[in-house]
């Protein structure tokens, strides 16, 4: 799961970071709500977490911008002020939640996880199952029947993405921004590293799930007999 953090105040920023990459999401951060905003727009995170006070634009003309754009992503908002005006113009605008600073780091993953759980194709639980799989967030463990192996972060990341989707095709820019973000110098090639990682497991596990390869268009699983 991603997370775009926009956020200008840069300690905040990186201890925000720190504490959702600990508990397992892939953030990103913008100190501005002008890249904030373009960020957001590409459509490729779960969660949003905005600030109020922000240089070049305020976090309530984002996240109006972000709606008129018609995008539905869950937007927490953060704040310094705390005076109901301010909440009402957030809630207005559209956002899913408010959080006055400063908030208990407890206080924020629950509201992190509540935002996800209302998307239905996130995970809602820490364990996913697709054909024979199962696969554990808290212990980056992949199983099928008796046997299991340890996932890399961005394998389990990538493997993830694919049980979310299902049969659905995803195409190989898809997956490339997904993992590695826009600001990474990634490419091509890392998906397919990646992909045949994923495969040598499965092929480890016996599993009767493979990772199909649709020729110019992307990946997907597929489930045998
Ligand atoms: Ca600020």
């Amino acid at each position: 799961m991603r997370i775009l953090i926009v956020e200008d105040e840069s300690r905040l920023a990186s201890t925000l970071q720190d504490l959702l990459e600990l508990d397992g999401y892939l953030t990103d951060v913008c100190h501005d709500g002008e890249s904030g905003l373009d960020n957001a727009l590409s459509g490729i995170y779960d969660v949003i977490l905005l600030d109020v006070m922000l240089p070049k634009l305020d976090g309530f003309s984002v996240l109006r911008r972000l709606r008129q754009a018609g995008s539905a992503v869950p937007v927490l908002m953060l704040t310094a002020r705390g005076d109901v005006a301010d909440r009402v113009t957030g809630l207005d605008s559209g956002a899913d939640y408010y959080l006055t600073k400063p908030f208990e780091p407890r206080e924020l993953l629950a509201c992190v996880r509540a935002l996800a759980r209302r998307q239905p194709t996130l995970r809602s639980t820490d364990l996913l199952e697709y054909g024979d799989l199962r696969l554990e967030r808290g212990s980056f463990t992949l199983s099928c029947g008796e046997r299991s192996v340890h996932l890399s972060r961005r394998e389990f990341d990538m493997l993830e993405l694919f049980m979310l989707n299902g049969e659905q095709v995803l195409p190989k820019e898809t997956l490339l921004v997904k993992l590695w973000g826009y600001e990474s110098d990634a490419e091509d090639n890392h998906v397919e590293v990646y992909i045949s990682f994923l495969r040598k497991k499965l092929e480890h596990l016996h599993s009767r799930v493979k990772i199909k390869t649709i020729r110019l268009a992307g990946y997907c699983l597929q489930q045998n007999d």
